[in-house]
């Protein structure tokens, strides 16, 4: 089978699937929802997300509370200035400062906290879960957001490495030809170091969902968003429902890559209410990324055959502890800890990928 006939048999079988299992599999869902049967423990997150998932895998099975075990494990991430996509390092807006987005949602108690477009605190997700504890609000943004988590003791710090100033320096004097910055007339020596994807927009996030043996669901998603955005762009990450969801008695989902596709399909909202309706979480993803492909209508935002030129990755793991990860071309990765172990598996897809040219 062709590499477009196989995509087209893959998108209409996920179609037909969805119809079937919405009929048919009501009732296997709602038994579902109160099972009384010990769950798989199994922690999922993004590809950035390996040593999230051991070290929230560590301290749910040490019987630690499953959101703070999923938010310890992306502290790993947030605090890593390598990781360019998230916390401390991340790629900074069009003016040269770090933004970040991050909510979490604790199933048991069915909470939630937010903050968006924060700056000057490397760990977002713990002033999300502040929010949720120790306010009356689900989301606080901007300069607020910065004063509350100084108000709980968090540091704020200079969140621009040098590394991430330069990149952003070299996308700022190279992306236009129109305007007053200049490159330098010679590439300095050291330029391998710095080099980061010719000067385009980049996504990444880590997203981490965690279910518990006792049938506990938690999830969290933090990013610095989209590199060189308009200051005050918020993406999915921080929005309850697109870039995370959570229901005790179904299973979590949460999402990466294109935010503003993510928010107008309600992706993980969308992801777990497939599966409330029966389907697997791998039926649930492909389902919502084909929503979003079926509403991307804008034409700067495809292909010349018509396909997305963005990607999207979803993440879902069942109450029960089955678990998927698919995006909408081949290529992305995602972590997961079940039976003992921390790996990365290759994510389902709708497309395969033809090359370059999908990074925004
Ligand atoms: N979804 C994030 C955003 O749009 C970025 C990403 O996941 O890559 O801000």
């Amino acid at each position: 089978m062709s590499d477009v006939s196989r995509r087209d048999f893959m998108v209409s079988a996920v179609a037909a699937t969805v119809t079937v299992h919405s009929m048919t599999n009501a009732k296997a869902a709602f038994a579902g929802n109160t099972q009384t049967n010990p769950s798989r423990p199994v922690v999922i997150a993004s590809g950035n997300g390996e040593a999230a998932t051991k070290r929230a895998m560590e301290m749910i099975t040490a019987g630690k509370d499953t959101l703070d075990a999923v938010i310890a494990g992306v502290n790993i991430v947030e605090e890593d200035p390598n990781d360019m996509t998230v916390g401390y390092g991340g790629l900074p807006n069009e003016d040269g400062v770090v933004e970040l987005d991050s909510c979490v949602m604790h199933g048991p108690t069915c909470r939630a906290g937010s903050v968006a477009a924060i700056r000057g605190i490397k760990t977002p997700s713990k002033v999300a879960k502040l929010v949720m504890d120790r306010t009356d609000h689900v989301m606080i943004v901007g300069e607020g957001a910065l004063r509350f988590a100084k108000a709980h003791g968090l540091e704020e710090v200079n969140l621009l490495t040098d590394r991430a100033r330069r990149i952003w320096l070299k996308w700022k004097e190279s992306h236009s030809d129109r305007d007053d910055w200049l490159p330098p007339a010679e590439v300095p020596d050291d330029d391998q170091v710095v080099g980061y994807h010719d000067y385009d927009w980049t996504y990444g996030t880590i997203n981490c969902c965690a279910v518990s043996a006792g049938g506990d669901i938690s999830g969290v998603t933090t990013t610095s968003g989209l590199s060189y955005k308009i200051p005050g762009r918020v993406g999915d990450s921080p929005i309850i429902g697109a870039g995370l969801y959570v229901d005790n008695k179904i299973g979590a989902a949460g999402a990466t890559g294109r935010g503003e596709a993510v928010i107008k399909v309600c992706g993980a909202h969308s992801v777990v209410e497939n599966m409330r309706h029966g389907l697997s979480p791998m039926e649930a993803c492909l389902d919502v990324l084909k929503r979003i492909v079926d509403t991307t209508t804008e034409s700067r935002l495809k292909r010349k055959d018509g396909k997305p030129n963005f990607n999207v990755s979803l993440y879902a793991v069942s109450k029960r502890g089955e678990y998927a990860s698919a995006a909408i071309w081949s290529g992305a990765t995602y972590a997961v800890n079940a039976d003992g172990e921390s790996r990365v598996e290759d994510c389902a897809f709708l497309y395969k990928k033809p090359g370059k040219g999908v990074t925004k």
